[in-house]
């Protein structure tokens, strides 16, 4: 049997891992798995980056956000990527005025609970909205953990039309759960691009978390 090519087991490799391929490909990218270490790798990444969602803490668009989970709930596969970018691009149309809030120790806190779950708080004023990921498997140094990338944006508070979205009286601080948290390792904060990391491969998970700041580790 002829050696495959790795760059023609790498074009096929986002189908075979949607199984959308024929029984013969199928079984030649099997094979060529089982012998080819690097190709292997590269399989065993798109499989879970493949089918990491994204989830968006939006105070003001809390009913677009449950829409959206909701039709998150019935995605599988090469789609969920799709979805993801197309809700990107919507939440940044959204978004317009949006503006990341760097990092500070005073504003952003993580707070494990008794259960180990872990809330995010935020003591600031203003802001519109929070993006946050599921626990990613990742490797750091060697060691497999599982990371949650959070960030926080400033909307539309300087616009005119701020005092139409603005809250009135916030009592206590900003907080939500973080999803599926008490198996999180380690929690980053910073703009994240997970569409360069997964979908584009631009970026590696170490190039994009040494961007991060390290907030909270278990
Ligand atoms: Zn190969």
């Amino acid at each position: 049997m002829k050696e495959v090519k790795c760059t023609i087991i790498q074009d096929l490799l986002p189908l075979y891992v949607d199984d959308v391929v024929s029984e013969d490909t199928k079984e030649m990218v099997g094979r060529h798995l089982k012998t080819c270490q690097a190709c292997q790798k590269d399989y065993e990444q798109m499989k879970e980056t493949l089918y990491v969602p994204i989830e968006n803490n939006v105070t003001l668009f809390e009913k677009l956000n449950k829409k959206w989970n909701h039709k998150k709930m019935k995605l599988i596969g090469g789609s969920v990527v799709m979805t993801i970018l197309l809700c990107l691009a919507v939440f940044s149309y959204v978004f317009h005025y949006q503006n990341p809030i760097p990092y500070s120790k005073d504003l952003f806190e993580i707070e494990e609970k008794e259960d180990g779950s872990l809330v995010s708080n935020y003591f600031g004023e203003s802001h519109a909205g929070s993006y946050i990921t599921h626990p990613m498997k990742v490797e750091i140094d060697g060691k497999i953990k599982f990371v949650s990338l959070v960030y926080y944006v400033e909307t539309i508070a300087n616009s005119p039309t701020s005092n139409f979205f603005r809250e009135d009286k916030r009592i206590g601080p900003e907080q939500f759960t973080l999803p599926d948290s008490n198996i999180v390792d380690a929690v980053y904060y910073g703009e994240f691009d997970l569409e360069k990391v997964i979908a584009t491969k631009e970026q590696t998970w170490n190039e994009l978390l040494q961007d991060m700041t390290l907030i909270w580790e278990r």
